[in-house]
């Protein structure tokens, strides 16, 4: 399986992440992909960008960069079980492709009822895109459910290659979560969560384990660029030719 971009990557705006916006759409060049992603973290990770950040970055930002069309997000946080973000929605309407994830720093782990009661609220958000990084052990929830739940509100879920080494539990949850994935027919993207240029486009551990469960290709969104495209068209009203 060939991956064509990396939807989930972090510039130094993020506050612990390395490299420029130029500097992540030059390695996306050079690995030959055919989109660039920008998703730094909300304002409640500390030392992440505020509000105004998002609230302006399509409009600082052009619709493409080295070459690559260049696709403008954020890494939004879920803060409790009432679904809450940490962007407005007026923010988050601004922007072409939103992750949603827990972090510890902004909703501190608690029983899996309560995350999944949390992943539910995301699954009914309209402005919400992508579920991220859900295999982590500490957010365990009920797979199923959160699953059923994404696939009955048109949601992506991501799964994150960096999980495998750096969030605990990734490795036994993440197949479990595909294997649902495929069961339900939700999309998924392939992602490295890059904090470093030299980062973007680290992909094996998550396709070594769709390749060993056999996750069927046509559910990759960013296994095709034609079918990326036609996705993010459709999400953007922007056009992405090839
Ligand atoms: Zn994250
Ligand atoms: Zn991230």
């Amino acid at each position: 399986m060939r991956i064509c971009a990396d939807p989930h990557v972090h510039t130094i705006a993020s506050g612990h992440a390395h490299s420029t916006v130029l500097e992540n759409a030059a390695a996306a060049k050079a690995l030959g992909h055919s989109f660039v992603f920008l998703t730094d973290h909300a304002p409640s990770i500390p030392g992440a960008p505020g509000e105004l950040y998002f609230h302006s970055l399509c409009k600082v930002l052009p619709e493409s960069c080295a070459g690559l069309p260049l696709v403008r997000g954020c890494e939004v946080n879920l803060l409790n079980d009432q679904g809450e973000l940490d962007l407005k929605d007026a923010t988050l309407d601004r922007l072409e492709w939103v992750i949603c994830s827990m972090h510890a720093p902004c909703i501190p782990p608690r029983d899996p009822d309560y995350h999944t009661r949390a992943w539910l609220k995301a699954a009914q958000n309209p402005r919400i895109d992508v579920i991220g990084h859900l295999g982590d052990q500490r957010f365990f929830c009920d797979y199923e459910r959160a699953v059923r739940a994404f696939a009955e509100n048109g949601k992506v879920v991501e799964i994150n290659s960096h999980s495998f080494v750096v969030r605990p539990g990734s490795g036994e949850n993440c197949p479990e979560i595909a294997r649902l994935c495929a069961k339900y027919r939700v999309p998924v993207v392939v992602s490295s969560d890059a904090h470093f240029a030299e980062r973007v486009g680290a992909f094996d551990h998550a396709l070594r384990m769709l390749e060993e469960i056999r996750f069927p290709e046509e559910l990759v969104l960013n296994a095709d660029p034609g079918r990326f495209a036609s996705f993010l068209s459709k999400r953007t009203g922007r056009e992405f030719p090839l």
